[in-house]
């Protein structure tokens, strides 16, 4: 059981009470968080709105409103119609009830955001990694996390993380990381630091969080978000929940074997997926064609001015994504999938060559009912992805178990 974050609903481990009362309390947290998760998705809503789609009595959502508002975590927001007697009060989550930070540990940059319950971005923090690893790496995050805190000290919620790599969200331990990380108790390690709770997430899980926590109205129950970037990874929805795997390694499809490639992955293999299609990888292939592109920038110009070679290079790498793409389909048959990250700046050529071949790959039925978009947010995807994790496990906004 979470408990809500400001309001005494859990019971501390020393306290001595009664299993009546724990029951009791258990309850009433799992209640809050009934009233609370119906407000997000479905606000404004009165009291009587709220009985009636949480299933609770209206003297239990009178009292649970009570404590909520007292908390800071819902608010008033006038007069909706009448149906009959007096105008109902409406109420929905206090936007900036609480805020909270949430990371994006890239392999360029690192970038932090305070966040408030909506999902609105109230600042964020750029700081490039210069190739620093490893403690230096950990240095750099405490070092954004310093910055964000200096300037929002009342109201956190806590800190959500998205970092690459294997990821133990129940433990918070990052397994394996491109960063030099191995077994790494990051999230333990910055709750004792920073004296509040931390939740920690692999980046293209985090994306799929957003998409399904912020900007999907009403949420899919399966959902396949794919984050082509400097990597390529997917975060997976099954169920209303993320799958995240027996070993926390679900979507690592970026490490999958591509007949007829070659090149090193930094994962130590030979031809994986990514090797073609990150973005990585498409910046190194043009600059061997067009020594002037040497980031992403460069690629994405010369693919939308049809400098020769480059754009027939970026439509076969999107050719091999989508037969990849469809794989996913045909094993999953969710039919809602989405693409995040800077391919995004490729545009609609790049993407209708994904949807072909992932169509093209599967069974005709399967593919003639699947939805393959870009995603609603690119840029911060993992931030928020991060913050609604911590929203999750703090408020129960979202759904990860
Ligand atoms: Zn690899």
């Amino acid at each position: 059981m979470v408990a809500v974050g400001g309001v005494p609903a859990r019971m501390s481990a020393s306290s001595t009470v009664l299993p009546e009362k724990a029951t009791h309390q258990q309850t009433r947290t799992f209640n809050q968080q009934l009233v609370l998760r119906a407000l997000h998705d479905h606000s404004p809503l009165s009291r009587a709105d709220l009985a009636r789609l949480t299933g609770l009595t209206r003297t239990s959502v009178g009292d649970l409103v009570g404590t909520l508002i007292d908390a800071g975590l819902i608010e008033e927001v006038g007069r909706g119609r009448s149906s009959g007697g007096k105008t109902p009060i409406l109420l929905r989550v206090a936007p900036d009830g609480r805020h909270l930070i949430g990371l994006d540990l890239g392999e360029a940059q690192f970038s932090g955001a305070v966040v408030n319950l909506n999902g609105d971005i109230l600042r964020s923090i750029h700081l490039p990694l210069d190739g620093r690893d490893g403690d230096a790496a950990l240095e750099l995050v405490f070092e954004l996390v310093d910055a964000l805190r200096a300037d929002d000290r009342s109201h956190l919620l806590g800190i959500g993380v998205g970092a690459p790599g294997i990821i133990d969200t129940r433990t918070g331990t990052v397994r394996w990381s491109v960063l030099n990380w191995a077994e790494l108790r990051l999230g333990p390690e910055l709750e004792e630091r920073y004296g509040m709770p931390v939740a920690v997430a692999n980046d293209s899980h985090a994306a799929a969080l957003a998409e399904l926590t912020f900007f999907r109205r009403p949420r899919p129950n399966n959902l396949i978000v794919i984050r082509v970037g400097r990597g390529v990874g997917a975060g997976i929805i099954l169920n209303g929940q993320l799958f995240q795997g027996d070993g926390y390694g679900a979507g690592e499809f970026g490490h999958i074997s591509m007949t007829g490639a070659e090149a090193p992955c930094r994962c130590g293999k030979e031809g994986c997926l990514e090797t073609i299609t990150s973005m990585r990888a498409l910046v190194d292939a043009a600059g061997t064609l067009e020594p002037s592109i040497t980031d992403e920038g460069g690629l994405v110009a010369a693919f939308l001015a049809d400098v020769t070679g480059i754009r027939r290079m970026v439509l076969d790498a999107a050719r091999q994504l989508g037969v990849a793409v469809g794989w996913l389909i045909g094993v999953l048959n969710v039919q809602h999938v989405l693409l995040v990250g800077p391919v995004a700046k490729f545009g609609g050529d790049w993407l209708d060559e994904v949807r072909r071949h992932a169509r093209a790959s599967v069974l005709p039925l399967l593919a003639r009912d699947t939805q393959i978009e870009f995603g609603h947010v690119q840029d911060d995807v993992v931030v928020l992805g991060a913050s609604a994790l911590l929203m999750e496990q703090q408020l129960g906004l979202a759904l990860v178990r």
